[in-house]
């Protein structure tokens, strides 16, 4: 099943732990709609700039979460948000590229490692009704995950 011209639900709701955990990640109708417009908004304007996008993790039930140390609470969960790559291209650029030209709802720049463009992953969240266009990134300090907002380009971290 095809949610947008180059994305499959199936790319959408995959994941080797569920697999291996035999935890059911399989969306209802109404998330199946919310990934739709995931793709439609996010994953395929993406697709269409950079090329060929690789969809590290989208759609999580809140076990699948649990079993993950991942937030139950998380955008995942809703059918909301979705962390990706494109291969061989500036995680900080592709964010940069995001926040100027689409309508998105909160996007962190993961683990980015400025001067390391293949460092780290973007996740980046859609909602129909007033997109809050947050703009984050995540790091590690003192073994704590911490967000902090970026102010200007990704691309312009040191
Ligand atoms: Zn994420």
């Amino acid at each position: 099943m095809n949610l947008s011209r180059n994305f499959t639900l199936q790319e959408l709701i995959k994941s080797d732990t569920a697999v291996r955990l035999g935890v059911d990640n399989n969306p209802n109708a109404n998330q199946i709609e919310k990934l739709k417009l995931l793709c439609e908004n996010i994953l395929q304007p993406v697709r269409d700039h950079f090329g060929p996008v690789s969809v590290t993790s989208g759609f999580r039930t809140p076990e699948l979460c649990l079993k993950i140390g991942s937030s139950i609470t998380s955008q995942h969960t809703k059918a909301e948000a979705c962390d990706f790559e494109c291969p061989g291209k500036d995680n900080a650029e592709v964010a940069d590229w995001i926040y100027k030209n689409l309508d998105f709802d909160q996007m962190i720049l993961e683990f980015y490692v400025p001067g390391e463009p293949n460092s780290g992953w973007v996740h980046c969240s859609y909602v129909s009704e007033k997109p809050r266009k947050q703009f984050l990134r995540a790091f590690k300090e003192d073994g704590k995950t911490k967000y902090k907002p970026i102010i200007g380009k990704a691309t312009d971290l040191v």
